[in-house]
């Protein structure tokens, strides 16, 4: 009984208080902005896609740049026409052969782009030849403004690769229709010089968003065929020593998990941390992901136990 008008007198309490303050306030209601922007997301993979906010202008790729990537699509069109005119398709076990080819082909330009990112994300840019120096500098770069490359056309992020590739893709072409008999191998190598240019489109896809990609592409990074957001977010989050596989990110098993030794009592490390001694002795300075992993340098001289 007693509760229950204690109970009653704070209604009425907070009742009065409740009219006295809106006369104070002249009932004028508070001003709320219309709508407040959404506050940066605290998801560790989006730190990497969306923690950024520099909206730098769309580098667009020159009439060149297109002119050269639409020559490489051109020409490894004319190389599976080739291979199908020229019978790789037309029994099982040939089919099989290419089919085989590509698949291996597909993880061996994966491993590559662990190896060549590796070596341009650590080497000194100023040991380098001009051109090559200026792709290790956009490299570098890109460690410290991750999200630069989504605004980059795909012809002009690719650009430095498709001139390499293109030649390639054409000399692929005239294989393709003159010499059937290496269809396993001509398939293997277009599947290869396309992968190293969609690497580096995959690898800008996983600096996106999933409301920036489209489906298609989300559920080709959640399945794998494109390096997963979570699985790049690594190499960034753990100061790049480790996840440089950039194709689907597969062979980063090997390249990060497989320690060995050259030789019998030598140093028991990664292929990784093997490269970065060697890269050492070769620039006489340290490589940049050592600076940013204390323990790192030891690991890489001293091994692992
Ligand atoms: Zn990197
Ligand atoms: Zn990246």
């Amino acid at each position: 009984m007693y509760e229950q008008s204690a109970w009653f007198a704070e209604i009425f309490q907070a009742r009065r208080l409740f009219s006295m303050n809106m006369k104070i306030s002249n009932a004028k209601p508070p001003h709320i902005p219309p709508s407040l922007p959404p506050a940066p997301s605290r998801r560790p993979e989006d730190q990497v896609t969306l923690g950024e906010h520099r909206q730098p202008p769309l580098e667009k790729a020159t009439l060149w740049q297109k002119a050269v990537a639409t020559t490489g699509v051109a020409a490894t069109a004319t190389v599976v026409a080739g291979l199908a005119y020229g019978g790789a398709f037309s029994s099982m076990g040939a089919g099989l052969a290419v089919a085989g080819s590509m698949v291996g082909a597909y993880f061996l330009a994966d491993i590559s782009t662990g190896l060549v990112h590796h070596f341009l994300d650590n080497v000194d840019p100023k040991k380098l030849p001009g051109g090559l120096a200026r792709i290790a500098d956009d490299f570098q770069n890109h460690h410290d403004h991750p999200r630069d490359v989504v605004h980059r056309e795909f012809a002009n992020h690719t650009a430095d690769t498709q001139r390499i590739t293109t030649p390639m893709l054409a000399g692929l072409a005239a294989l393709a229709w003159t010499l059937p008999q290496l269809a396993p191998l001509t398939a293997g190598l277009t599947v290869f010089a396309n992968c190293a240019n969609l690497a580096q489109e995959f690898h800008r896809r996983a600096h996106m968003s999933d409301a920036e990609n489209p489906a298609l592409v989300n559920l080709c990074q959640k399945v794998g065929l494109m390096v997963p957001r979570r699985l790049h977010l690594q190499h960034h989050g753990a100061g790049h020593k480790s996840h440089y596989a950039l194709l689907n990110g597969a062979t980063n098993k090997i390249l990060d998990d497989v320690h060995f030794r050259l030789t019998p009592g030598g140093v028991k490390s990664n292929l990784l941390r093997k490269m970065e001694v060697a890269l050492y002795h070769w620039q006489g300075s340290e490589p940049n992901n050592w600076a940013e992993t204390p323990g790192l340098k030891e690991q890489a001289l001293r091994g692992i136990k």
